[in-house]
């Protein structure tokens, strides 16, 4: 629309400025025209044949008329232009070519000049006539006026047919400039278009199609180097878009929660560690204080370089430590990152290691005092002593000694089993029915002094199990005497053996005190004892148990117990039988 625009006003002006041109110049060739025609039938000697005619004849003024009547030719007297005789002295028409002017005749300044006695031949452009008027011998109030008047007629007809020409020419310009304008803006809005819409489409992601090029010329060229970007734009997105898959892929799978935050304190991404350590998903729009609603940070705890803040925040029976540090784009600050790392099974076991020190210095420290004590007695009052006595405190003392030896002993095979140290012969193979049998017949003097039964209800042999003998026999031997030691006199241990599913299972049934409900989950805990001080006295280490299962699950099985206080309590260990393969191999 505005390149026709364009083109019709251009071609208007054009028109328009040739158009007063040319006008202007046919009016000035008629001005010029007119002039050079008077001068040439009004010379100097015709002016002068005229004053002598006036003189000397009877009625100068149709003697005037007369002569110039004859010249009319030269003159160029039509129906528009016209020659005429005036009185000096009043500027009455008295004869002329055309007798209407008597009553239409009106005084010209260049009549008002001759009447002064000088030549009129002043012509105004835009005058209503062209005239010239000569005084014939104007003195003081005597003399004629004679002249010659055009009415421009002919030249307002000329100009106004020019103008319609031109006005005609005009329309007809305008229309084909429309429709020259309209075919000429699409073979520049076309290519235009076209890149609008292929721009169009690359915003949109699509990079399929290129835009075609139609020209050689610089809408061609401007085609040619945006399909060049484009194709530049695409590679750099697929780089970027790979990158971030990349990152995406390593952001969602890391151990490590990440939540980044903008400058308010919105959240903008969270990976699904970060949620999964948190224990809840968050809204795009989450806060700072909804994710970490009461995290206090300490100046303190700020590294050397100022570079993050180390905070330690617990959340759903979970310990997180939180590094904040400033998320950086360019030099801008655009936020904060918080990075997660879930220390609570290092906590957990630090916190186990702690406890396992102090119990084990604690259990430790007691038989010592109880030993030092003693010996400290005997050797100030050894003399004062009777022998009994002196006999009763070394028996303590030796029963302390052995206590802790038992101890060390538990801890040293706990020990090796916690660093895997305890090595199995592969072609090692045991009966779990004479390992229970030797270890009953082995408890049973005890059991005996203690008024306890212990039975044996065990098939003649079981599957092999694949396992270490001394191993084994120790747990057997942990839990046999436990069901005697937590036992009371008149009580009873019988010893269960069967096969299920190519399991062995041996259970060992007691009718001692049990143990209380809240304390089952518990006993398989090193050093937990349910009642300290009746272990203790009977000996126990409270790492029976522990060790057991330690060695039971090394060995692929598993260990449970079943108790009910005040009535009994029953063991249950299953190991798995020696497959056919295994057998085989
Ligand atoms: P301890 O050396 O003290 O016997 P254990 O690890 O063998 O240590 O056992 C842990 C605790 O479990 C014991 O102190 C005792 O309180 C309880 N316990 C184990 N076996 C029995 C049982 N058969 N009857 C009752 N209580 C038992």
């Amino acid at each position: 629309m505005k390149l026709v625009l364009i083109i019709v006003l251009i071609m208007i002006s054009v028109i328009a400025v040739v158009g007063t041109y040319m006008i202007n110049s046919v009016t000035s060739y008629n001005i010029d025209n007119f002039l050079s025609q008077m001068n040439a039938v009004f010379t100097p000697e015709f002016i002068l044949t005229l004053e002598e005619t006036e003189s000397s004849a009877a009625d100068p003024a149709q003697e005037l008329r007369g002569i110039l009547e004859a010249y009319s030719g030269s003159i160029g007297v039509d129906s528009y232009r016209s020659f005429y005789v005036l009185d000096a002295s009043t500027g009455r028409y008295l004869a002329g070519s055309d007798d209407s002017l008597s009553t239409t005749l009106e005084l010209t300044p260049n009549m008002l000049r001759a009447m002064e006695g000088q030549v009129g031949d002043d012509v105004e452009r835009l005058g209503r006539y062209f005239d010239v008027a000569i005084p014939i011998n104007v003195q003081s109030g005597e003399g004629y006026i004679v002249g010659v008047m055009d009415t421009k007629q002919e030249l307002d007809e000329t100009n106004w047919n020019l103008f319609t020409i031109l006005i005609r020419a005009m329309l007809f310009g305008v229309l084909v400039a429309v429709v020259l304008g309209f075919f000429l803006s699409k073979t520049i809005t076309t290519p235009i278009e076209r890149l609008t819409d292929q721009a169009i489409q690359i915003a949109q992601g699509d990079f399929s199609q290129k835009a075609e090029v139609y020209a050689q010329d610089e809408i061609g060229e401007l085609t040619q180097t945006f399909n060049e970007m484009s194709g530049i734009l695409q590679d750099n997105l697929r780089t970027i878009e790979d990158e971030r898959a990349k990152l995406d892929t390593l952001f969602t799978h890391m151990a490590d929660g990440v939540v980044a935050f903008d400058t308010k304190g919105h959240i903008m991404h969270i990976n699904p560690a970060a949620e999964d350590m948190l224990g809840r998903s968050f809204w795009p729009q989450a806060r700072y204080n909804d994710v970490f609603p009461d995290l206090e940070l300490d100046k303190s705890t700020m590294d050397e370089d100022g570079k993050f803040i180390r905070a330690d925040y617990s959340v759903n029976k979970r310990s997180l430590q939180v590094f904040l540090a400033p998320l950086k784009i360019g030099d801008a600050n655009s936020g904060v990152m918080a990075v997660l790392h879930d220390i609570t099974q290092q906590k957990r076991l630090d916190d186990s290691r702690k406890e396992f020190v102090a119990n084990v210095s604690h259990e430790l420290r007691t038989p010592l005092t109880n030993i030092k004590g003693y010996t400290e007695t005997l050797m100030d009052a050894f003399d004062e002593m009777d022998a009994e006595t002196r006999h009763r405190f070394l028996g303590i003392v030796y029963s302390e000694v052995d206590r802790m030896t038992r101890l060390v002993k538990d801890l040293l095979t706990l020990s090796r089993l916690d660093y895997g140290r305890l090595e199995v012969d592969p072609d090692s193979t045991v009966d779990l029915a004479a390992i229970a049998r030797s270890t009953a017949a082995a408890i049973d003097m005890d059991a005996r002094k203690q008024g306890v039964t212990v039975t044996c209800h065990l098939p003649e042999r079981l599957s092999p199990i694949r396992g270490d003998r001394d191993r084994l026999q120790q747990v057997v031997v942990n839990i046999v005497s436990n069901a005697v030691k937590y036992n009371q006199p008149g009580g009873k241990v019988d010893l269960y053996a069967s096969e299920r599913d190519r399991q062995v299972v041996l259970s060992v049934a007691d009718t001692g005190f049990g143990i209380p409900e809240e304390d089952i989950g518990r006993i398989f805990e090193r050093f937990y004892r349910v009642d300290k001080a009746r272990s203790r006295e009977k000996g126990g280490t409270g790492l029976g148990l522990a060790i057991a299962k330690e060695i039971v699950e090394f060995h692929g099985g598993t260990i449970s117990v079943v108790s009910k206080e005040g009535k009994g309590t029953t063991v249950t260990i299953t190991l798995p039988c020696v497959t056919e393969e295994q057998s085989h191999a």
